[in-house]
C-alpha cells in the first residue's frame, strides 16, 4: 500500500507517519528527514540546501522529486510506502505521478492531517526539539510556505475523488492514530 501524507507543519504528520508505517509494515519515507540527514552527514546535496532550509524555504521540485523516485525503489519499499513531505507542490504531484506511472505503481489513499493555524503556532514554538528551522520567524514563514503552495494539493486529489481522506489533526496521539488507521482502511 503507498500513501502520501499532507498536512502543515506542527500537524503530527511525521509522529503519526511513524505510528502509521510500523502497523502497516511500509516504509516511512520523510523528505525532510532525507534533507537534514544529508545535511548533517555534510554529502554536495548537503551543503546545497542547508541554507535553504534554515530559511523554511523549499528545495527545488526536481530535486526532491528525483531523490524520492530514487527512494521508493529501494527494497524496503517492496510492501509499499509512505510519503512524509512529498509532495509539496502542485509541480511535485506532478512529478510523482509521472513517476509513479514508470515504475508501475499506484497510491492508496492521501490523508490530509487538519488542525488550524492558532494550534500549530502553539505546538511548533514549544516543541522544543532543536531544529535550525523552528525558530519563531522561520515557523511562521513554513507555514505561510505551506498555505500558499501545498495547501492547493488538498483540492487536487479531491478531484480525483475518494483517494483524499481528511483527518482531523486535533487530540491525543492515539485518537489521532485511531482516525487516521481507518481512514487508510487499516485496523488498530
Ligand atoms: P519537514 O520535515 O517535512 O517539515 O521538512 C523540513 C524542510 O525540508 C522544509 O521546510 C523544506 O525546506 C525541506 N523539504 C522537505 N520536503 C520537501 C519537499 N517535498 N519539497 C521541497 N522542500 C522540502
Amino acid at each position: 500500500m503507498n500513501v502520501v501524507f499532507l498536512g502543515p507543519p506542527g500537524s503530527g504528520k511525521g509522529t503519526q507517519a511513524t505510528r502509521l508505517t510500523a502497523s502497516l509494515g511500509i516504509a516511512h519515507v520523510s523528505t525532510g528527514e532525507m534533507l537534514r540527514g544529508a545535511v548533517a552527514a555534510g554529502t554536495p546535496m548537503g551543503r546545497e540546501v542547508d541554507a535553504i532550509l534554515k530559511r523554511g524555504e523549499l528545495v527545488s521540485d526536481t530535486v526532491i522529486s528525483s531523490l524520492v523516485e530514487e527512494r521508493v525503489q529501494a527494497d524496503d519499499c517492496r510492501t509499499g510506502f509512505l510519503l512524509d513531505g512529498f509532495p509539496r507542490t502542485v509541480p511535485q504531484a506532478e512529478l510523482l505521478d509521472a513517476a509513479l506511472t514508470r515504475l508501475g505503481l499506484a497510491l492508496a489513499a492521501v490523508v490530509l492531517l487538519e488542525v488550524p493555524e492558532d494550534e500549530l503556532l502553539q505546538r511548533l514554538t514549544s516543541r522544543g526539539e532543536g531544529r535550525a528551522d523552528d525558530t519563531p520567524e522561520v515557523i511562521r514563514h513554513r507555514l505561510d510556505v505551506y498555505r500558499d503552495v501545498t495547501a492547493p494539493l488538498a483540492a487536487l486529489y479531491a478531484e480525483r475523488g475518494a483517494i483524499l481522506r481528511r483527518v482531523d489533526g486535533v487530540g491525543s496521539m492515539d485518537d489521532v492514530a485511531t482516525r487516521v488507521a481507518s481512514a487508510v482502511g487499516s485496523p488498530s
